[in-house]
């Protein structure tokens, strides 16, 4: 039988605002616990929540650039439910009135596919508190409230993706856009961008969808590749041995690379949603839309078009810059510091040597002791030829040690600036070819392998500082003419 497995996913996303979605309590991550807490926050008798409106203008932005509808008027609703963590006894939600409905965002997958995920709704919602069950008092646990009200916008999708590549190409695109906008911060270690799995498996394209199980707790994208793999193997391997599947809530242990049943799923009307007296209902302007319009950014597949038309960038190096916002300030800063280098080389350097050596280091490319400035006047000696490649990599290194020298200091400090004089080449060129006149044979009788050898000889006599083109151009007038000895 080939099964088809549908996923639809509910992605969580951080917003980067200063205070709360409904209190003035500060957001900043890993601060002590519960020193982060308006009393709206806990609920108390008597506290009103008041809508940030930075939370509000992050959630246009994103509708604007995933091409959703935009509500107008839009409401929030209390999702109840009792926790520990959720001192209200309700979660402020949005139900009937999302601001957001609608929206695709298109992927690119290995094999150059593309993958459009269409998007049910966007809501925004607080966040809850967070149990703790280690620390410093073994055998307590403990709440902390800092998480509550925090600001969400929980971005679903309609049910129309079925294997892990689709899923995790999705969220890569979707935190990229999120990071793009610089409406949250998208970091999944810090909780900032979070994904829950709805799965089901069926015979068959004309089978009604399965029975569906929720897969929580999933904080990587490795992790959510895996944990659909495992999740598609069981149902199948349930159904197949005749089983019948519950509608469940599951978890999944990355030790054990397997997941495991945490509660049968209560309906969506267990929650007994209503509207929230305390917020009227919000009124978006045209004007407020229009403003939030003007200052988007660049979007990723729009600069992904631009890099290949303008800068003839290969397909997969314009994605690399695109798909990681680091890379794609580092390009944009050096393009603009450089505007006589041609881009392809800039990037070329960027995401070749600079990547590697920040991999090599453990650091991302914000966190790089090199500014994109500094790397534009490297390559910009490597495009006039005062440093070959070779010489170029060796003053990248040194730099990373001394970001407070200049490009130029160093090359001088290091002795790497490259001879481009053909008088001073040439003598040397002339020289090896005459100490070698048995290989100068050879190469003249047709055995041009070895003339990399007399490359190598050349560069060596010129302490690596001779123009590698250069001496390539000498060399071969040279030892076209037959031996003299
Ligand atoms: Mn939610």
């Amino acid at each position: 039988m080939s099964w088809i497995t549908t996923i639809g996913l509910e992605v969580h996303v951080q917003l980067n605002t200063k205070s709360k979605l409904f209190s003035s309590a500060s957001t900043t991550f890993g601060a002590k616990p519960n020193t982060q807490v308006a009393l709206v926050d806990l609920g108390l008798p008597g506290t009103l929540p008041v809508i940030n409106k930075q939370a509000l203008h992050h959630a246009i932005s994103l509708g604007l650039a995933l091409g959703s509808t935009i509500h107008t008027k839009t409401r929030f609703s209390r999702k109840n439910y009792m926790y520990p963590d959720l001192p209200k006894g309700y979660q402020i939600s949005q139900d009937k009135y999302p601001i957001l409905t609608g929206g695709k965002l298109t992927s690119t997958l290995q094999d150059g596919s593309s993958h459009t995920v269409t998007l049910t709704r966007a809501h925004l919602e607080e966040d809850a508190g967070k149990s703790v069950h280690e620390g410093e008092a073994p055998g307590i646990s403990g709440l902390d409230f800092n998480r509550a009200g925090m600001p969400l916008i929980e971005v679903v999708t309609e049910p129309v993706i079925s294997t892990a590549e689709q899923a995790v190409a999705f969220l890569k695109n979707l935190r990229n856009v999120v990071r793009c906008l610089k409406i949250g911060t998208g970091n999944m270690q810090e909780g900032a961008f979070r994904c829950d799995v709805n799965l089901s498996v069926r015979p068959d394209i004309d089978a009604p969808l399965g029975t569906r199980a929720e897969l929580k707790n999933l904080n990587s994208f490795r992790f959510i590749e895996k944990a659909i793999a495992y999740e598609i193997e069981r149902q199948i391997d349930a159904l197949e041995n005749g089983e019948t599947l519950v509608q469940e809530t599951r978890l999944y242990n990355a030790e054990e690379d397997r997941t495991y049943s945490m509660r049968t799923k209560e309906n969506a009307d267990d929650y007994r949603f209503f509207l929230d007296p305390d917020l009227p209902q919000i009124n978006i302007s045209p004007t407020t839309i229009d403003a939030i319009k003007m200052a988007l950014p660049e979007l990723p597949w729009q600069a992904q078009a631009r890099f290949e038309n303008d800068y003839q960038l290969h397909r997969d190096q314009a994605s690399s810059i695109t798909q990681d916002p680091g890379l794609f300030d580092a390009f944009v800063g050096m393009v603009a510091d450089q505007p006589s280098i041609p881009p392809k080389l800039l990037a070329s350097w960027l995401t070749g040597a600079f990547a590697a050596l920040c991999n090599k280091e453990g650091c991302s490319i914000e966190e790089a002791p090199i500014g994109n400035t500094q790397l534009g006047e490297l390559v910009a000696r490597v495009h006039d030829e005062t440093l070959s490649t070779s010489a170029a990599k060796k003053v990248l290194e040194a730099l990373w040690q001394q970001p407070q020298n200049s490009v130029d200091g160093l090359i001088d400090a290091l002795g790497l600036k490259q001879n481009n004089d053909t008088n001073a080449i040439e003598p040397l060129v002339k020289q090896v070819v005459a100490e070698h006149p048995a290989q100068h044979q050879d190469y003249y009788n047709g055995k041009e392998a070895i003339f990399s050898f007399f490359v190598g000889k050349v560069m060596r006599a010129s302490k690596g500082q001779a123009n590698p083109k250069l001496v390539t151009e000498l060399l071969q007038k040279l030892l076209k003419e037959p031996p003299t000895a």
